[in-house]
């Protein structure tokens, strides 16, 4: 079992679970079609399914196309955009037999309300859409900051080694702030460095390890971090979802 990055649009992953063995193909957030396709006619493979995180148009925009096209399942939220076949709920397990997987669905609104994640404990896994990104986390446009804190803990309480694949290549942004509020984490300079060298190729999937030596938004327990946050606003803030707002608010800005 192989899971491949398909590009589409500027810095979007679709993520394609492929079994070598049988030629079978699961993708994660398809938001366009046509990659996808063209990835299916270079590697001559089947698709069996689509699992979809969350509601926004860079995730879901190409289910209606491929569903046409393959008529194949597709597992997701409830919301109107997202064109489940099967909508999913919290602690569901979701089997995809030609890949000899499984994963359990995760609630972790935020983003959106109905954000989810997949998280697969034997192979520990875990696609997360636009929850959680290496050193950064996505933008609360419909949840509480507060829905926010939470579900970035429910995925930091998983394994250390579980590997963490997000939906867009921002590590390099979103280092640049993370080293602007702890310059001296030798972990993030050491980051920076290797990302540098990466020269475009993805720096994902990431570790929860690592993410929590450098992402400042699973750090707001951290002194440096809690310091940053309140030189920033000029107030002192307790730790926890005070702290994940300011430098959230100060990202937005940065
Ligand atoms: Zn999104
Ligand atoms: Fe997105």
């Amino acid at each position: 079992m192989n899971i491949e990055p398909i590009k589409a649009f500027t810095d979007n992953y679709i993520w394609a679970i492929v079994n070598k063995a049988n030629k079978s193909l699961w993708i994660v957030d398809p938001g366009d079609a046509k990659p996808v396709i063209d990835y299916i006619a270079k590697h001559n493979l089947n698709l069996c399914g689509i699992l979809i995180t969350h509601h926004h148009e860079d995730h879901c925009g190409g289910v209606a196309e491929l569903q046409a096209k393959y008529s194949v399942p597709v597992y997701g939220p409830k919301h109107s955009n997202i064109l489940a076949t099967h909508v999913v709920t919290d602690k569901q397990t979701i089997v995809l037999p030609e890949c000899n997987l499984s994963f359990e669905v995760r609630w972790i609104p935020g983003h959106t309300l109905e954000h989810i994640a997949y998280y697969c404990a034997t192979e520990q896994l875990l696609f997360c859409g636009d929850t959680l990104f290496s050193a950064g986390c996505g933008r609360v446009f419909e949840g509480t900051m507060q829905q926010m804190v939470e579900s970035l803990q429910i995925l930091a309480s998983l394994p250390d080694e579980t590997r963490i694949y997000c939906a867009h290549e921002y590590t390099l942004k979103n280092l640049e702030f993370a080293k602007y509020l702890e310059p001296k984490n030798e972990a993030i300079t050491r980051q920076v460095a290797f990302v540098q060298c990466l020269q475009g190729k993805p720096s994902v999937p990431t570790t929860l390890a690592l993410e929590k030596k450098i992402n400042p938004f699973l750090r707001t327990d951290v002194g440096t971090v809690i310091t940053a946050a309140q030189s920033q606003i000029g107030t002192s803030l307790s730790e926890g979802v005070q702290v994940f707002s300011a430098i959230r608010e100060w990202k937005n800005r940065f």
